[in-house]
């Protein structure tokens, strides 16, 4: 009988040290979160953001909120934004984790997206189409971001896609649907209006949400990876 009870009350210390540990655990993630909003981090902090590395995988670890803004992203994004070409399959794409590494452009900043790089260095020939459902937001040239469409989705987040050649027939206030053309892959920006060259060929996509006014930008990788097998097909070449 008191073998039992030693039983039970070392399993019991066992049980309250998991949980504890899973407690502390959540609380590291809201406490970065919280840092993260008030923009009061240093980019070696930033990278280290809970976004960048434990956005799809540790999501069951981090709060209710942070959950439910990753959620909106997962649940709205449909397909990989550059389709596969049905005439030429030597047109591929392919991208790393480059969240938060270093650009030169007026200075150093911190990369807040994910580049695809086209095996065809040429501007113009990969078609850009819409992961989701959403309002053209903007639409026009940035200096950093050249010739950029931004859509904003139904859950309020904005999705961000960068150095393009051209745009499709779109407007401001025009609402596509996911894979939907926004316009060709480019080379355009760091500059005035026009410039191109640059650098090589590539969309930039950028994901901020939104929570209480406030801009939180998301790591695009692990979307674009979750999106990896869910490519429509164009004929393009
Ligand atoms: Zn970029």
């Amino acid at each position: 009988m008191k073998q039992l009870n030693e039983g039970r009350i070392f399993l019991l210390i066992l049980l309250l040290a998991f949980f504890s540990v899973l407690g502390i655990r959540k609380m590291e993630a809201w406490g970065r979160y919280q840092t993260l909003q008030n923009k009061t981090v240093t980019e070696a902090q930033y990278r280290q953001d809970f976004y960048s590395d434990a956005m799809w995988e540790e999501k069951d670890s981090l709060s209710k909120e942070c959950i439910s803004l990753l959620e909106n992203v997962e649940n709205e994004v449909n397909y990989y934004p550059i389709p596969d070409s049905t005439v030429d399959k030597s047109l591929t794409t392919s991208f790393t984790d480059s969240w938060m590494a270093e650009r030169e452009y007026n200075g150093t900043s911190g990369h807040e997206g994910t580049d695809i790089m086209a095996s065809k260095n040429q501007r113009g020939v990969y078609p850009v189409i819409s992961m989701t459902d959403g309002e053209v937001t903007n639409l026009g040239w940035l200096e950093k971001g050249g010739y950029r469409v931004g859509i904003t989705s139904v859950s309020g987040t904005y999705y961000y896609y960068a150095h393009l050649e051209c745009y499709s027939n779109l407007k401001e206030g025009d609402y596509v649907k996911a894979g939907e053309l926004l316009g060709y892959m480019g080379d355009s920006g760091y500059g005035p209006e026009g410039t191109r060259g640059k650098f090589a060929v590539h969309l930039h996509v950028g994901i901020y949400t939104q929570k209480n006014g406030q801009e939180i930008s998301v790591n695009p990788y692990y979307v674009l990876k979750s999106l990896e097998n869910k490519k429509l097909k164009y004929a393009y070449s």
